[in-house]
């Protein structure tokens, strides 16, 4: 059992404050742009560091996080699927339940904020599935900012009904057409679109990546939903959980979840990556089962690649998983041996997804489905007296068409948007 005791009598020994002045997280994170970059990412740190102490700014943000993002989120004790498995008793802290359908929104509407406080007129954001450029267009229709999102062209075509939901919002959606028209070239088209338009635009990145500020600040952000697990645990049980479980893509709901537990050794942290259809290089996108140090749009982490440093083609049937770099924030804490890193592959998700929804009525996103067939796994191992905590970062009603089509369901209706 744990202790009872939640003080920090438990904490890492030489615990220090990350990143560095500079944004590095160890030998991860930095700052590696272009010149033009290097002042507009100065003047974001500095304003970032001002409105946090900013009472205004840090009231105003709750109430956007509780009246327009539906904040609090709940805690779920998953009692039929803990039953089933026959183990650990396994919770859900309910993301899913968030407006536009995931953990982002907290995250958009900070740097929102942020941006109307800095004088910005024009938003920018690049996005792969579409979820990040959803909660980026919602909250610009609310604020009344101009608002442009990047997206690969391959993306839009599998994602159209997002793209039909970003123009509802007002966002114009612009496609991508260079290399394999996925997230990556979206990013570096955001990037050259901010570098040409820094004076009026905030760039609104979507994970804690990038260069600094942004792997930071992103995580800022997103730490409400390990802060209200932590009390929201302790009233439910009276401990705090044995292990906490969640999927990466850049690893923003992650590091989020477990930031408020990093001293808290006791609690075993597992980030799961997407194990695609095999650890074949081309064929997944864990990036620490055949990845490598390097530098990729902005910050100096693991990365696949292959030997010429040439970025690898990457594979997950979660598209929010899909990224050939994880955080650097996560990078240095697995170092540490502070945060586990596991895979599920495409299949073991799949299997995840309809076990949740069979079982609890509850669909989970495909990304999200990752952490949970790993702590199915898990809970399986662990008696009965213990506890897992998974993020459930998102909610499956966007990936129902592909999964319908994976599990051979005829007849499906076709959409396409350019
Ligand atoms: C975008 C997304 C992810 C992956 O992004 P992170 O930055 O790693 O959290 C995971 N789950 C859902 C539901 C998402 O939309």
């Amino acid at each position: 059992m744990n202790s009872t005791k939640v003080s920090h009598n438990n904490t890492l020994s030489n615990k220090v404050s990350l990143p560095d002045s500079r944004g590095h997280f160890g030998p991860y994170g930095g700052s590696y742009v272009p010149e033009t970059l290097f002042h507009p990412l100065q003047e974001l740190e500095s304003a970032y560091f001002k409105a946090k102490e900013d009472s205004t700014f840090t009231s105003e943000l709750s109430s956007l996080l509780k009246e327009f993002a539906g904040r609090p989120t709940e805690l779920y004790y998953a009692e039929q699927l803990s039953e089933k498995i026959g183990g650990a008793r396994i919770f859900l802290k309910r993301e899913d339940l968030l407006h536009t359908g995931a953990h982002k929104i907290n995250n958009a509407l900070g740097q929102a904020l942020l941006a109307k406080r800095m004088g910005k007129k024009r938003i920018i954001a690049e996005t792969g599935a579409g979820q990040h450029g959803i909660a980026t267009a919602s909250v610009c229709a609310r604020f009344g900012f101009k608002c442009k999102i990047y997206m690969g062209a391959e993306d839009m075509r599998r994602q159209a009904l997002n793209v039909f939901k970003m123009r509802l919002s007002g966002a114009e959606v612009h496609g991508v057409e260079a290399g394999s028209k996925t997230l990556k070239e979206a990013i570096n088209e955001a990037m050259r679109d901010w570098v040409t338009n820094v004076r009026s635009t905030h760039y609104i990145l979507g994970s804690a990546l990038g260069a600094h500020p942004y792997p930071m600040m992103v995580r800022d952000f997103h730490k409400i939903i390990g802060e209200e697990t932590k009390k929201q645990f302790i009233e439910k049980t009276g401990n705090l959980p044995n292990e906490m479980i969640a999927c990466v893509g850049g690893g923003s709901n992650a590091i989020g979840f477990f930031h408020d537990f990093l001293d808290e050794t006791s609690v075993k942290l597992i980030g799961v990556e997407a194990g695609g259809r095999s650890l074949e290089e081309g064929e997944h996108a864990a990036r620490f089962e055949g990845g490598k140090l390097g530098v990729l749009q902005g910050c100096r982490t693991w990365i696949l690649q292959n030997k010429d440093g040439q970025i690898n083609q990457t594979h997950s049937v979660s598209a929010g998983l899909d990224y050939a770099a994880i955080g650097p924030e996560h990078a240095y804490y697995r170092d540490q041996g502070r945060i586990d890193f596991a895979n599920a592959s495409d299949e073991d998700a799949m299997e995840a997804f309809k076990t949740l929804s069979s079982e609890e009525g509850i669909l989970p996103a495909l990304e999200t489905s990752h952490g949970l067939a790993h702590a199915f796994k898990r809970a399986a191992e662990l008696s009965k007296d213990k506890t897992i905590c998974v993020n459930l970062s998102g909610r499956g009603d966007k990936d129902a068409m592909e999964a319908a089509r994976i599990m051979g369901v005829e007849g499906l209706p076709k959409m396409t948007f350019a």
